[in-house]
């Protein structure tokens, strides 16, 4: 019989106070290293401090985090093997350690203080070099912990762009689909399948329900079911196509207007679906989701652009990396 083999985080655990239990779940996994260094920023460490076990670790490292030369300046820091490395933080935060893991191949945890994006669980870290912001493919971590309430106190504008990040897949997968039928590429239909499901479980809740329990619950199984969906799919595909490249252009051509990703991807996939698509029931569905979760007003209130920048970003996406979405048949 001939199946494929893969790889998921050893610890994924989703509850309230659980990274407190950080040692009795390692425990629990049969786990235990010499040393456990946190990364985090000051800022997060002075807020959660009742929060973190901060006992357990043998050094704390507070990082700024989201730049390539940070990563170096601390990097021989930790050279033997038996060190864990726990990054606790948004995506910047947990993208710093996710390279600087890479570098001195070393485990690593996430914890998140909140649901941004999918940097939890996705192989692909996001760092400034030299001022510019670039992709690097990483490994995928040791495990997940979600402590609930720390999430739960995280702002709302967060949690409206991890939900942006999450319903951006939809618009990713008919890229795909464009791709395979366009220019032959492989379809996964694992990934597909897991990608969409994630995005569209999130469409039941409302901005009344942003702080909930269950909400918090699905949205970080969604982050990290679309982090899974890349992991199987061996790429980026099933969670960023033309959408996540006019928001990478955003990132270079107007970095000083640049908000949130999450929120970055979700206008833009809107603007996608209204001008380029031209599809406007799929517009009309998610104006409406975006509007009944308060999300349209993140994006009204952070982003606009002329028709001449517009223009722009949409040439600059075209040549952002080599992927072929919807933005290559206008
Ligand atoms: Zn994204």
């Amino acid at each position: 019989m001939f199946s494929r083999i893969i790889k998921i985080p050893i610890i994924f655990e989703v509850k309230k106070k659980a990274f407190k239990e950080l040692d009795s779940i390692l425990k629990a996994n049969h786990l235990s290293y010499e040393e456990k260094i946190l990364f985090t920023s000051q800022e997060l460490f002075d807020l959660y401090k009742t929060y973190i076990p901060v006992e357990t670790f043998s050094d704390v490292i507070f990082i700024k985090g989201g730049n390539v030369e940070e990563v170096e300046s601390v990097k021989s820091k930790y050279e033997h093997h038996n060190v864990l490395l726990i990054a606790f933080g948004g995506g910047s935060i947990i993208d710093f350690v996710k390279l600087y893991s890479r570098e001195l191949c070393l485990q690593y945890i996430s914890v998140p203080s909140s649901l941004s994006n999918d940097a939890i669980y996705s192989p692909i870290a996001r760092l400034t070099k030299n001022g510019k912001k670039e992709s690097f493919g990483v490994l995928e971590p040791l495990g997940i912990i979600a402590d609930i309430e720390i999430i739960q106190k995280s702002p709302l504008k967060m949690l409206l762009a991890g939900v942006g990040d999450l319903v951006s897949n939809l618009s990713a997968i008919k890229d795909w689909y464009l791709a395979e039928s366009y220019d032959s590429e492989v379809l996964d239909i694992f990934s597909v399948s897991l990608s969409i499901v994630t995005a569209k479980a999130i469409f039941a809740y409302t901005r009344e329900q942003l702080r909930s329990e269950e909400f918090v619950e699905v949205l970080t199984y969604g982050l990290v079911l679309s982090g899974l969906s890349m992991i199987i799919a061996n790429s980026s595909r099933p969670a960023s196509g033309a959408e996540h490249l006019m928001s990478h252009a955003i990132d270079e051509l107007f970095p000083d207007r640049a908000t949130l990703h999450g929120i970055q991807v979700a206008w833009a996939m809107l603007y996608i679906e209204k001008n380029i698509r031209k599809n406007d029931d799929a517009y009309e569905s998610l104006l409406c989701f975006f509007e009944k979760i308060g999300l349209y007003a993140e994006i009204e209130n952070d982003i606009q652009f002329s028709e001449t920048e517009l223009k722009r970003i949409i040439a600059k996406a075209k040549i952002m990396r080599k992927r072929f979405t919807v933005l290559n048949i206008i």
